[in-house]
């Protein structure tokens, strides 16, 4: 790999760019194991499944009512027909339906083989007594009826791989029955956090110090049951600790994340030893916040060193980590959604990097969509950043916003 961006004056990378060497530099996890359905949700579907019966196995009533053939429906007149049964959901009508009778049939029986219709229970007027059942004159034929294999046909393929299996693509593939999955293996992910002024949860915060907020964040932006994830916790600023866990870690995951130390302070090492125990892709990026951004390899795992500041760190996972694990995981690509929104407020911007400032969402009672500034932009600022809904991208080009103009957004629910 060529470092192209490790000199402090050098270029920096658009994200486009940065994303197509990502692109190129990453390879999709191949092997393939077998799970249960119900541990299914996020892992990525390795051979495609096909459906063994047909969906509903049965055809049955889409209906609460009763269950006739059109047969005996008298076209433009009100007409009766005999009870004589009743079809259960899971229990279905025993006899055969003949001329002149109907069965009462709830939603998801099993219709008679005789009968192709269903009629709503509010349609029609029951004599108890008697066991008839009048049909009103404007009866339709040929209605309420859930034909077999209506949704899928059997042998028809339920979900083509790859796929990352959501919530309802377990519910489609029990709906047919099936238990046993073949799927890639999950991505082994480890995270760091990297500062000698990070301090742990629980303990007293001395003076300089501050909590390790990162390492918090991302777990939870890591929290995929697609991924293996581990909290490999806090390292000094300390080059040889850095180096000794760093190699380390690249021996068991297929992927690590830092924070911190990748900017160019004195202090700043992870570039330098990525450099030195591996491969410098790129290192700085221009987008805002998140310029020092180093990507790279140590041996077969890939290494993303995200910078110190916590909205940069969501904004480059969000942006740049997000699509990458997605990539490395067998998981098709996915582009979150973006659209337009009037801006209701003057943003500040200077031409030179694309930004990613955090906005509030709003629509009016038309569906238009209005987006504000949610405050403060510092790549420090967590708390304006917590009140937000959206990215606002600003254009690398861009020289400030004035309310009114039209900007893009980016739900944070959208994002992956
Ligand atoms: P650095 O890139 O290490 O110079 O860090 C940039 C800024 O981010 C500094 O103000 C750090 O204190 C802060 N920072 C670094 N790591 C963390 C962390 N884990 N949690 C919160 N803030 C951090
Ligand atoms: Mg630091």
């Amino acid at each position: 790999m060529i470092d192209i961006c490790s000199r402090e004056s050098g270029p920096l990378l658009s994200i486009e760019d940065a994303q197509d060497r990502i692109k190129s530099a990453v390879h999709p996890v191949s092997d393939e194991e077998k799970t249960v359905l119900k541990d299914a949700l996020g892992r990525v579907l390795a051979e495609s499944v096909y459906s063994p019966i047909n969906i509903p196995q049965d055809r049955n009533a889409a209906m609460d009512g009763y269950a006739f053939a059109s047969r005996d429906k008298v076209d433009g007149q009100a007409f009766t027909l005999i009870l004589v049964g009743i079809s259960w959901a899971g229990r279905p009508f025993q006899g055969r339906l003949q001329p002149g009778q109907c069965v009462r049939i709830f939603t998801g029986a099993v219709v008679p083989e005789q009968a192709d219709s269903v009629i709503m229970q509010e349609h029609v007027q029951v004599q108890v007594q008697d066991q008839i059942i009048h049909f009103p004159a404007d009866t339709r034929a040929l209605q309420n009826i859930r034909e077999a294999g209506e949704d899928v046909k059997q042998g028809a393929c339920l979900i083509a791989q790859p796929k990352k299996l959501t919530a309802v693509d377990l519910g489609l593939l029990a709906s047919a029955g099936i238990d046993q999955l073949t799927v890639k293996r999950q991505l082994k992910i480890a995270y760091f956090s990297t500062g000698d002024e990070l301090t742990a949860l629980g303990q007293a915060l001395e003076p300089g110090k501050i909590y390790d907020s990162n390492r918090m964040m991302l777990g939870g932006l890591l929290a995929d049951p697609g991924y293996s994830v581990v909290d490999l916790g806090v390292i000094p600023d300390n080059k040889q600790l850095l180096e000794e866990r760093f190699i380390e870690a690249s021996k068991n995951y297929d992927v690590i994340i830092t924070t911190g130390g990748a900017s160019v302070g004195e202090a700043d090492y992870v570039k330098e030893i990525l450099q030195s125990c591996g491969e410098v892709n790129f290192w700085k990026i221009a987008i805002k916040p998140g310029k020092p951004l180093a990507f790279g390899k140590i041996g077969g795992c890939c290494f993303f060193g995200l910078p110190g500041n916590p909205v940069a760190v969501a904004v480059t996972f969000h942006q740049i980590v997000a699509p990458a694990l997605r990539q490395l995981s067998g998981a098709p690509m996915f582009k979150p959604l973006r659209f337009a929104a009037t801006c209701a407020s003057a943003l500040k911007k200077s031409p030179g990097r694309q930004e990613y400032q955090r906005g509030i969402l709003s629509q009016d009672e038309h569906g238009k969509f209005f987006v504000a500034s949610a405050g403060r932009q510092g790549s420090n600022i967590l708390s304006s950043m917590s009140q937000s809904d959206c990215y606002i991208i600003l254009p690398k080009e861009c020289n400030g916003v004035q309310a009114g103009d039209i900007v893009t957004v980016e739900p944070f629910s959208l994002l992956i």
